[in-house]
């Protein structure tokens, strides 16, 4: 595809059999591969459901919401993305069905349709290529991720989409892949590849022939199934990959590397390396992961919901990916108990806590659970067991402080309690604007806002780990991004920044800082906003051994070879803590 002077190649992933098993992490661990290869890449998830964002799903049902810098609310394969290819995405690269046929229909009624009949086709597969091209623009690849399966009525009008880019660009531009999955039903204990042909038909209906064969599974592909899966498909075996289960997703790139992925996808596209590949730093971090030489015990305080029969922890995944980043680099494990935090409203279950390096309370909405949570700050306080708070865990960290040592009885969020005599967290005007919009759709304040940090903890632990915002054109950037009026504020003149990217509505009260301060609780980073409003972005309890929260969410910019910095901190504290309980 031309793009401005560019030719952009197209890798275009979809999946087979059922939805859930890795498809997002396999176009991470390509696109990392033809980065190794020294490509630039970019990655495009598309969902095919009618919501606009991600923002109002149900987490429970379809697993954390990954915020941008630009404040897209998105599908969680995006953060994949982020981690693995080391680069910052765009909202834009999230599609969604809903966007497609806003964007459509916001056209027409402008009558840029100029009296034509607006259809099905072509209209909506060539507003979804107008997004591919815009996205791809100045970069070598763009890897296309069809979310859900192969089969599902909702994916026909993106599948259209890429069968048209393929005749526009040629087949030598266009590479097919195809996830599929192997189950090894228990009672038989054989690997069926029925459900895979079936998914390669389907896929053929629609006028795509995938050049690969990506066969997720338990266990490595044997040569008999692999037969199977090439007659059946029409490739070359060479062409069907064997992707088994791993320990770590970072495995990945370099199991597919093993077998030479990289090397058949250029050269099917026809190009060749611009560089070889060097792992060897990649597969160090990696190996730290999979055998650290020492692990720390940390308990996860949060929300879990049931599902039926099943309980699912996928809500925090961006955090368990902060941590293993943490262990990539320190070389320490983190071993993660989840504890339902409604449990921890009984006293006598306090108990559970006992033994534990490091106590954890994520981000979160809404009443249920949330004595347990601040019960369990109060006590990680008590007991000097390194503490992190992150967005609702911080915010639940100044309840608990505000209550049990500035003597503010009853003190809460007013998202809890909104008559409380001490709302020590609040709504604060520009939220309350907007939510009086009645609009519930990005009503957060989204996407990275600038902390200026004072001498602190939390100072030195972006200094370690080298997260002071030194470049200012990414900060200008930033300052340009549409619809970001208070995103970066007043930092001018101010050497110490940090960008972190927010999803709360709730802020610490203004009016209660002092109190705080007084009592011993210090909030080392603050944003300042244009209008001179200050937005408390951390706090520490700087005698307690570990003691840090934050306003944002670092876990979104935390990558393999770069942890987020209070991640980093907290594992190294849990280490450091030696007999539990002493400083
Ligand atoms: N519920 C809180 C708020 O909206 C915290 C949100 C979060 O943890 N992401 O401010």
């Amino acid at each position: 595809m031309r793009c401005e002077g560019y030719y952009v190649k197209l890798i275009v992933v979809s999946g087979g059999v059922m939805s859930g098993v890795g498809k997002g992490t396999s176009v991470a661990a390509i696109g990392r591969i033809l980065q190794e290869y020294g490509f630039s890449v970019t990655a495009i998830k598309i969902d095919p459901y009618i919501n606009y964002d991600a923002g109002t799903l149900r987490p429970t049902e379809h697993g954390e919401v990954w915020v941008t810098d630009d404040g897209g609310e998105i599908d969680q394969d995006l953060g994949n993305y982020e981690r693995f290819l080391d680069i910052d995405i765009p909202k834009r690269n999230n599609i969604t069905t809903g966007q497609v046929y806003k964007e459509v229909i916001d056209r027409e009624r402008r009558g840029e349709f100029l009296g034509q009949t607006v259809q099905f086709i072509p209209h909506i597969p060539d507003e979804i290529k107008r997004r591919i091209r815009e996205a791809g623009k100045n970069f070598d690849f763009v890897l296309i991720e069809i979310g859900g399966t192969i089969g599902d009525y909702e994916n026909i009008p993106f599948l259209f989409a890429m069968k048209s880019l393929e005749v526009e660009l040629g087949k030598e531009n266009v590479v097919h892949i195809l996830v599929t999955y192997l189950p090894v039903p228990s009672n038989i204990g054989e690997m069926k590849t029925k459900p895979t042909q079936q998914a390669i038909r389907m896929l053929n209906e629609m006028g795509i022939f995938p050049d690969f064969v990506l066969c997720r599974a338990a266990k490595p592909l044997d040569t008999v199934r692999k037969k199977k899966i090439e007659i059946y498909a029409n490739i070359d075996s060479e062409h069907i990959i064997s992707a088994p289960d791993v320990k770590t997703i970072y495995r990945v790139p370099l199991n597919f590397e093993a077998g030479q992925l990289g090397r058949k996808i250029l050269a099917k596209v026809n190009l060749k390396p611009r560089k070889s590949p060097g792992w060897e730093k990649y597969e160090a971090l990696v190996s730290r992961i999979e055998t650290p030489s020492r692990t720390v015990k940390v308990a996860m305080v949060g929300k879990y919901v049931d599902s039926g029969d099943y309980s699912l922890v996928d809500s925090y995944i961006s955090l368990n990916q902060a941590l293993e980043h943490a262990t990539a680099v320190l070389d320490i494990g983190v071993s993660i108990d989840w504890i339902d935090a409604k449990l921890l409203e009984t006293k006598a279950n306090l108990s559970r806590l006992e033994g534990y390096d490091g106590i954890i309370v994520p981000g979160g909405f809404g009443a249920s659970g949330v004595e347990g949570k601040i019960a369990a700050i109060q006590y990680a306080r008590e007991h000097n067991v390194p503490f992190l708070g992150l967005c609702y865990g911080m915010q639940l960290a100044v309840v608990e402080y505000a209550r049990n040592v500035c003597g503010m009885d009853g003190a809460h969020t007013t998202e809890v309690n909104a008559e409380t005599r001490f709302p020590v967290i609040d709504i604060l005007t520009l939220q309350r604007e907007i939510l009086s919009k009645h609009v519930i759709g990005a009503s957060m304040r989204l996407g990275a806002y600038s902390a200026i940090l004072g001498a602190s903890r939390v100072l030195d632990l972006y200094k370690r780990t080298g997260r002071l915002e030194k470049d200012s054109t990414r900060i200008e950037r930033i300052r340009g991004m549409p619809d970001q009026l208070f995103r970066l504020g007043t930092i001018d003149r101010v050497a110490a920044v940090v960008l972190e990217r927010h999803r709360h509505r709730y802020e610490v009260n203004p009016d209660f800082v002092g109190t705080l301060v007084k009592n011993g609780m210090t909030f080392p980073g603050f944003h300042v906003r244009d209008d001179g409003t200050r937005l408390m972005e951390f706090i520490e309890l700087p005698d307690h051994r570990f003691f840090v929260g934050t306003q944002a969410h670092p876990e979104f910019k935390s990558r393999l070879s770069d942890p987020a910095p209070l991640y980093y901190g907290f594992v190294e504290a849990c280490a450091r803590s030696g007999i539990r309980g002493f400083k």
